[in-house]
């Protein structure tokens, strides 16, 4: 009876989990999606909890609250900004548990005298180190996002060679032990090198390339989450994590489509390090700075306003400012829209998700192919601290670095409003020829502010 409740609990959890994905596939049903998961989720902990193997419950009580603690105190004090440093520490936290399952897997067995066959060993050996590195790596994504350590790629000669070197030693200790299990000492080493491989894998990739790279380590603990399940005979897990290693892997390649980049070229091209940014050239001429009352004339009077939010209103925290401005410009029956680039701010969707914070209305974000060919017929594009996302050096100049990046052609548009503080670069580290053209007019200041006072400024146009 026992075992069938927990296989049912096992099986309504896998479907939660794959109408959540489904769900999470689209920002209108994203929301519905997330709780569906979450439901799925509470399934699979009540199927596991009544398991007839757990002899005591206080550890798995004292886990739970600890577990409940620290994911509720992430979930309220941790801001959006942060979100993507975040995810990192979550998935640390995530393979971190999948290689302390295998290492005490291994441990109990080897430790009591007890053989593995060499499927279990497989299974076990490749959770341990693609959880080991994920570890690592995850950790150091999330000290190079939240700025404890440099954002910009560490790289040094020969780089490339030596991790392929650890890696061969690695997965060759790996196979040894699959074909000859039971030393303690080898598996010991093979995890320790997997630690140490996680960092080095980082280490060369810039924080711009960091989401990449954290899908790609998510799809990595979703494999050894997959693994762990085949140890323990557990079918959600292997389930569940075949469906995060999937989706993770899926996610990096569309997100590299969307830079135009290959996955060789993110995880070894060691982008917006200083060898690629001097390649890059500078630019000529100067910017233009406006007046806060010309650009306020400029938009209540204008037929149709474009507004492209980046990296800059999520640090801002301008959603709200913004979405303000919209209404006050949409009461004088100006039209008002978003353009979204698929990568603009710091983890897919991130524009998507301030907005609906907003309450902007979904009918109103415009993707790059609906929005670019409406730009020509656009009065004013307003760019909200985003700067990668609009530079036309991605389409006009081969040699950029980011040349072949589909961008937001909002130079296309009659006139262009850029918001952003000063002269600082985006995250490619890159100049932007758009700031120079004559069309380009620069209002300088914190996104948030400069929105707010707009507001005040449209109204009294
Ligand atoms: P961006 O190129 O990083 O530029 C952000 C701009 O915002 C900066 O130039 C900065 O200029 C300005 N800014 C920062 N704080 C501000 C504030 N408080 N108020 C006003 N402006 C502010 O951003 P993006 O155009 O969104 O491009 C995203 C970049 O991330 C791309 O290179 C993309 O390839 C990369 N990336 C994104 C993802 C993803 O999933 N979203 C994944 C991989 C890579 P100032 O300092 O002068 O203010």
């Amino acid at each position: 009876m026992r075992t069938y409740f927990i296989e049912f609990s096992y099986l309504l959890a896998s479907v939660f989990f794959i109408l959540g994905l489904k769900g999470m596939s689209h920002p209108e049903s994203a929301k519905r999606g997330m709780h569906l998961a979450e439901i799925g989720m509470l399934m699979a902990i009540i199927g596991t909890l009544v398991h007839h193997e757990i002899v005591s419950f206080t550890w798995i009580i004292t886990g739970l609250v600890i577990g409940s603690l620290v994911g509720l105190a992430m979930g309220v004090w941790v801001p959006m900004t942060a979100m993507p440093q975040r995810t990192a520490l979550s998935h640390a936290f995530g393979a971190f548990a999948a290689a302390l399952v295998g290492i005490s897997e291994f441990y109990r067995t080897y430790g009591s005298g007890g053989h593995l066959e060499r499927i279990t060993m497989s299974a076990l050996g490749f959770e341990v180190m693609l959880g080991s590195l994920t570890t690592t790596g995850s950790l150091l994504a999330f000290a190079k996002l939240q700025g404890l350590v440099r954002g910009t790629p560490m790289t040094y000669k020969g780089q490339n060679i030596f991790n392929m070197a650890l890696l061969t030693i690695t997965v060759g200790i790996f196979i040894y032990l699959v074909a000859v299990p039971g030393s303690m000492p080898l598996f010991f080493a093979m995890v320790g090198l997997a630690f140490v491989f996680g960092l080095l894998l980082v280490m060369p990739i810039g924080s711009a390339d960091m989401p990449v790279v954290m899908s790609l380590l998510n799809s990595y603990a979703g494999l050894a989450s997959a693994a762990t399940g085949f140890v323990l005979n557990n079918k959600v897990l292997i389930i569940a994590g075949t469906l995060d290693g999937f989706s993770g892997f899926i996610l990096s390649i569309l997100m590299c489509r969307a830079m135009n980049r290959s996955m060789t070229n993110v995880l070894f091209g060691a982008f917006g390090s200083a060898a690629t940014v001097a390649g890059a050239g500078t630019q000529e001429g100067t910017m233009r700075e406006v007046s806060m009352d010309d650009v306020a004339t400029q938009l209540a009077y204008a037929h149709k306003v474009v507004f492209v939010p980046g990296y800059g209103l999520a640090t801002a925290q301008a959603q709200h400012a913004v979405r303000e401005l919209a209404d006050v410009l949409e009461r004088r029956g100006v039209t008002v829209k978003y353009g979204i680039h698929p990568v603009a701010g710091r983890m897919p969707g991130h524009m998507n998700v301030l907005l609906a914070e907003a309450n902007v209305p979904y009918s109103s974000l415009y993707e790059l192919e609906q929005i670019n060919p409406e730009f020509p017929t656009t009065d004013v594009a307003v760019v909200v601290g985003a700067n990668d996302v609009v530079n036309p050096d991605a389409r006009e100049n081969p040699s950029s670095p980011i040349a072949g990046m589909p961008i937001l052609d909002v130079d296309r548009s009659k006139s262009v409003i850029v918001l952003k503080r000063g002269q600082g670069k985006g995250f490619s580290g890159l100049e932007n020829p758009l700031f120079f053209k004559p069309v380009t007019g620069m209002l300088y200041g914190d996104a948030k502010d400069t929105l707010t006072r707009l507001v005040q400024a449209v109204q009294e146009a």
